[in-house]
C-alpha cells in the first residue's frame, strides 16, 4: 500500500491547522490589525512536534496559562499517553493487545482497560452503522495488500471467502478487561479510530495540568481546546482532496475535535487502478467515490470513526447518518468524484455553522 510519506504527511498538518490569519498572505496585507493578531497569537503560542503513530504529531499550548515546568511537564505526560495508546493498539509489537488478540486463536485475552473501551465503542460505532465501521476488517486489508504485491484484482469469490471472517459480532467482550476473538481466523485493526482515541487522552491530559487553550493534530486527527492564542475560535482548514496545496474550506471549532478521511494519501494500486485503503466491510472491495470526508465531533475518537465511516457509506446516506445524530453538535463535508469525473459536495445540516465564511 502507498502510504503517505511524511512530507506529504506535513501537508496535511499545514492543511489542517493553518488558522486563518496564517492562511492567507493576502488577508494579512490587506489588514494590518489581523497581522498584529498574527504575531500575538505565535508569541503567546508554543509548539512541538513528534513522530508517532506512524505520523507527524503537533501539539500546541498558549503560554499565558501556565508557568513554563507545568507546561513542559504536561507535554511530559502527554507525549508518553500517546506513545502508551499507540503501543497498545498497533498492528505489531509485544505490548500491543491487538496484536495477544489476532493471535490468541479464539483463546480469551486480557487487555488494557483503554483498548477495552476503544474495541466497546467500535462495537456500538458497527451496530450503529449496519456494519459500515468494523474494526475486525483486517482480513480484507490483508487480501487488498496481497493483491497489490501481486498485481491483480481478487476474484470475487476469494474475496467472498475471506469476508466470513469480518464481522463485528466476533468481537465478545467479557468481564474484568477480557476479550474473545469467536473466529479463529478474525483480526482487527484499530487504525480508523485509535488515533483519535489517543488525540483525546492527550487533551484529557493536558486539561489535568489546567491547560485549557490548546491544539492537537496528529496527522489529520485535530481536537482544538477552548480558544487559540490570541483569543479567537480556532479555524482549521480542511484540505483541497484533488490538490493538496489548496484548502476548500475553513471550519471554526472550539473545545471539538475534527478528522478527515480519504483516498489519496494511502491505497492499494492494481494494474494502475487505485483502491481506497478503507474498505466496505459488507461488500469487501474497496469504497468507491468519496475522496474525502471531514467530521467535526465532541471527540477525536468519534471524529475519526465517524469519518472513515463516511467514506464507506458516500455522500447522501453518509450525510444522514450525521443528520441523525442529534444528541450533540456536529457536522460533516464529503466531497464525491464521479466516473465522469464530475465533483460533489454533501454538507450535512449543521455545517454551515462552522464555516467560516468572511
Ligand atoms: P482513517 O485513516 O481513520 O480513515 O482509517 C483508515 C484505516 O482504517 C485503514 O487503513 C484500515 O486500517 C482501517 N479500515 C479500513 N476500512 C475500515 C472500515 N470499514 N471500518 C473500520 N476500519 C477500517
Ligand atoms: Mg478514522
Amino acid at each position: 500500500m502507498r502510504k503517505n510519506n511524511i512530507k506529504f504527511t506535513c501537508l496535511v498538518i499545514v492543511a489542517l491547522s493553518v488558522s486563518a490569519v496564517e492562511l492567507g498572505c493576502e488577508r494579512e496585507q490587506k489588514s494590518a490589525p489581523k497581522k498584529q493578531q498574527k504575531k500575538k497569537e505565535e508569541k503567546n503560542k508554543y509548539s512541538e512536534t513528534k513522530m508517532l503513530m506512524g505520523t507527524v504529531v503537533q501539539m500546541d499550548v498558549c503560554l499565558d496559562q501556565a508557568g513554563m515546568s507545568e507546561i513542559k511537564s504536561a507535554y511530559e505526560d502527554a507525549w508518553k499517553r500517546l506513545k502508551d495508546v499507540s503501543e497498545r493498539m498497533s498492528l505489531s509489537g509485544s505490548l500491543s493487545d491487538i496484536t495477544k488478540l489476532n493471535h490468541s486463536a479464539r483463546e480469551a485475552v486480557s487487555v488494557e482497560e483503554d483498548t477495552y473501551y476503544v474495541l466497546k465503542r467500535s462495537i456500538d460505532f458497527s451496530r450503529s452503522t449496519k456494519g459500515a465501521f468494523d474494526v475486525t476488517v483486517w482480513p480484507l486489508m490483508n487480501l487488498w495488500r496481497k493483491s497489490e504485491r501481486n498485481n491483480v484484482v481478487p476474484e470475487k469469490l476469494l474475496i467472498r471467502r475471506v469476508q466470513f471472517a469480518v464481522g463485528f459480532e466476533n468481537i465478545q467482550l467479557l468481564g474484568n478487561h477480557r476479550v474473545r476473538l469467536l473466529n479463529q481466523w478474525s483480526k482487527m485493526d484499530l487504525g480508523a479510530i485509535a488515533k483519535g482515541y489517543a488525540v483525546d487522552e492527550a487533551a484529557r491530559v493536558f486539561r489535568q495540568h489546567g491547560i485549557e487553550r490548546f491544539f492537537i493534530d496528529a496527522g489529520g486527527d485535530v481536537y482544538a481546546g477552548g480558544r487559540n492564542c490570541s483569543g479567537e475560535t480556532w479555524q482549521i482548514g480542511i484540505r483541497d482532496p484533488q490538490d493538496g496545496s489548496k484548502i476548500i474550506d475553513i471550519v471554526k471549532v472550539e473545545h471539538q475535535a475534527i478528522a478527515t478521511s480519504g483516498d489519496y494519501e494511502q491505497y492499494y494500486e492494481i494494474q494502475g487502478q487505485k483502491w481506497s485503503h478503507i474498505i466496505n466491510p459488507v461488500t469487501g472491495y474497496p469504497q468507491k467515490g468519496v475522496i474525502s470526508a471531514s467530521v467535526i465531533a465532541p471527540t477525536a475518537l468519534e471524529a475519526d470513526a465517524l469519518a472513515t465511516t463516511l467514506c464507506v457509506l458516500g455522500g447522501v446516506s453518509g450525510t444522514e447518518h450525521i443528520d441523525a445524530l442529534t444528541d450533540e453538535p456536529r457536522a460533516s463535508l464529503i466531497i464525491t468524484k464521479l466516473p465522469s469525473g464530475d465533483i460533489k459536495r454533501y454538507e450535512s445540516a449543521g455545517y454551515k455553522e462552522y464555516k467560516h465564511t468572511e
